[in-house]
């Protein structure tokens, strides 16, 4: 089976260069399958916060309409978190896209990644108060990057780990700095993923087959970004997982000469 594998994984970061490239029978299918599977969820997702978008702009209407201005401000509050949510999916297509055609850009800055991974917990902790978030490590380390791509790498992947883990409430973040490399850990004790899937996370649109996880609303998009941008930035990501258990993703960028 391996060169079918190789095959989709090839025209997944590659689709110009893939061109000759004979995909058999069932890589088509779960490629197809995979698609099918995505616009479903996608227009879950779209309509969703359309639907609240709807309602609380009419409730608003109705409010204004009988003057009852507070009531009216009330329900335009609402309105922030359904336009979040749709925000948030624009730019997660817009990133899959970009990186599709090979123009995700990147800033050069000296990037503190303590400073910057403690900004995000912040952050996090403050929507998120179902999880408690634990950081250890290193305060200060350094890096050459784009600081808003590496504070969504820290976001995608602490948000994925309250996501995957209902009822197990501590997630552990660690950064680590050596002389010559940075390690980012985020370790969770939830739902976990098959071994044998833990490439395909990676994936464009890929999502581990399970009841559980299926149970949860998702499109697959996260952590093909952020692996990309973790690729870009010179670093690897590698997942360790036993299902029940939880997951722990590894982040680790290089110290370059010019950082
Ligand atoms: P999404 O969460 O939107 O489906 P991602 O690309 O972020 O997409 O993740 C891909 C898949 O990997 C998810 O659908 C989920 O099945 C699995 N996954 C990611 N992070 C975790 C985690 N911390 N624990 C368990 N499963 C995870």
């Amino acid at each position: 089976h391996l060169p079918v594998l190789v095959g989709a994984i090839l025209l997944e970061h590659h689709p110009n260069q893939s061109i000759g490239f004979v995909l058999d029978n069932s890589a088509r299918k779960e490629l197809e399958q995979r698609k099918d599977a995505f616009i479903s969820m996608a227009s879950h997702e779209l309509k969703t916060p359309l639907t609240a978008l709807k309602m609380q702009t009419q409730l608003a209407r109705r409010r204004l309409e009988r003057q009852s201005l507070q009531e009216a401000a009330t329900a335009l509050e609402m309105v922030e978190k359904p336009v979040k949510q749709l925000e948030r999916l624009v730019e997660e297509l817009l990133d899959v896209s970009k990186i599709q055609a090979g123009k995700l850009e990147y800033r050069q800055e000296m990037v503190d990644l303590g400073v910057l991974l403690r900004e995000v917990v912040e952050t996090m902790q403050q929507t998120h108060s179902s999880h408690t978030i634990v950081v250890r490590g290193t305060l200060h380390s350094s890096l050459m990057g784009d600081r808003d791509r590496l504070g969504q790498v820290f976001t995608n992947l602490l948000s994925n780990a309250i996501k995957y883990s209902p009822g197990a409430e501590t997630i552990e973040m660690d950064l680590r700095a050596s002389e010559d490399a940075v390690t980012i850990r985020v370790q969770d004790h939830g739902l976990g993923i098959p071994r044998e899937q833990c490439d395909k996370i990676f994936d464009r649109f890929y999502r581990v087959v399970g009841p559980r996880q299926r149970a949860i609303p998702g499109l697959g998009m996260g952590l093909y970004i952020v692996a990309e941008i973790v690729k870009s930035h010179g670093g690897i990501i590698t997942v360790e997982s036993d299902v029940g258990k939880g997951s722990t993703f590894t982040v680790t960028f290089p110290k370059r000469e010019d950082a």
